[in-house]
């Protein structure tokens, strides 16, 4: 089955990996759906089930940017007339598809723009349609919606617009993009940040929520999140290691560091070696920041 019921209220349409996500369901006063990146047709027959339709959705949260969570935003909104809502960083790149872009590092200059596009337009099709946003949220807001209320959670470093979202009665939390894959936390954009994502991961780990609810995993609800968050904070410095290694092993440039994966296990399209990119900018950054590697006119060394 494609969905699972949480509880009488919540449910979750599962989309699991990366280009789809999972999508939480509320069924309360009114119609809710977080991250509306699950197949059409799953989300569709959920609600066939419970006796509603597309049409009566009157609410989609956006939890961040990223194409894979947004995927169906502007096509429910234009079925069902419902409501967007998203953060005040969210909102203006989901009005704005050009400011995304270029928020997520493809701008015109990027010559892997054009290839993130079309990886977009096969496998995500909907993402970047125009849409609206209705309603701006921020840090620490609550909406009731009959039993059930959920509250604002910021928790940039995948993104700077990344945010998680409480659902307070069940006490889960719907945790997006820190989603616990075996893959390990991405921070594969320009303004991604390896502190912020820690630090984001600590907050959810001193959350004292019964469970998490994964935006990519295949069983989404995690009741043991806290010892698995851990595990997920440590590949990073794993591959943190791996980067210094490869520095000492002689790579001085970024390009000879990727031309061995320490990522993503190969790279089947230039995006994902974009994204490689990115993240290994990262951790070289904090291993400069760190004393451990030095930069010498673009030359990387061992200290
Ligand atoms: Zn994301």
């Amino acid at each position: 089955m494609a969905f699972s019921k949480l509880t009488d209220c919540l449910y979750v349409v599962a989309g699991g990996v990366f280009p789809k996500c999972n999508t939480a369901v509320i069924i309360a006063d009114e119609v809710v759906v977080i991250d509306p990146g699950c197949e059409v047709e799953d989300l569709r027959r959920l609600l066939i089930s419970l006796d509603l339709n597309l049409k009566d959705i009157d609410t989609v949260i956006l939890s961040h940017i990223h194409p894979d969570h947004i995927t169906h935003a502007a096509r429910l909104q234009r079925l069902s007339n419902c409501r967007i809502a998203a953060n005040e960083i969210t909102a203006p790149l989901f009005n704005e598809k050009e400011a995304m872009k270029q928020f997520l590092g493809f701008s015109k200059s990027n010559p892997v723009r054009k290839a993130w596009e079309q990886l977009v337009n096969e496998r995500m099709y909907g993402a970047l349609d125009e849409g609206r946003v209705d309603e701006v949220l921020s840090d620490g807001d609550r909406f009731s919606f009959g039993d059930i209320t959920l509250k604002m959670l910021y928790t940039p470093g995948h993104l700077p617009d990344h945010m998680c979202i409480e659902i307070i009665e069940p006490n889960l939390v719907f945790a997006s993009d820190i989603d616990l894959t075996e893959f390990g936390p991405f921070y594969g954009h320009p303004n991604s940040s390896i502190g912020d994502f820690k630090e984001s991961i600590r907050k959810l780990q001193h959350g004292k929520y019964n469970g998490l609810i994964s935006g990519h995993l295949k069983e989404p609800l995690v009741t043991e999140y806290i010892d698995r968050l851990t595990a997920y904070s440590r590949q990073i410095g794993i591959r943190e290691d791996l980067v210094l290694s490869a520095i000492i092993g002689g790579a001085k440039t970024i390009p000879e560091i990727t031309a061995t994966p320490i990522i993503y296990p190969s790279f089947p399209n230039v995006v994902y070696l974009q994204f490689e990119k990115w993240m290994i900018e990262h951790h070289v950054a904090s291993l400069v920041a760190a004393g451990l590697v030095s930069e010498d006119k673009g030359k990387l060394s061992s200290i």
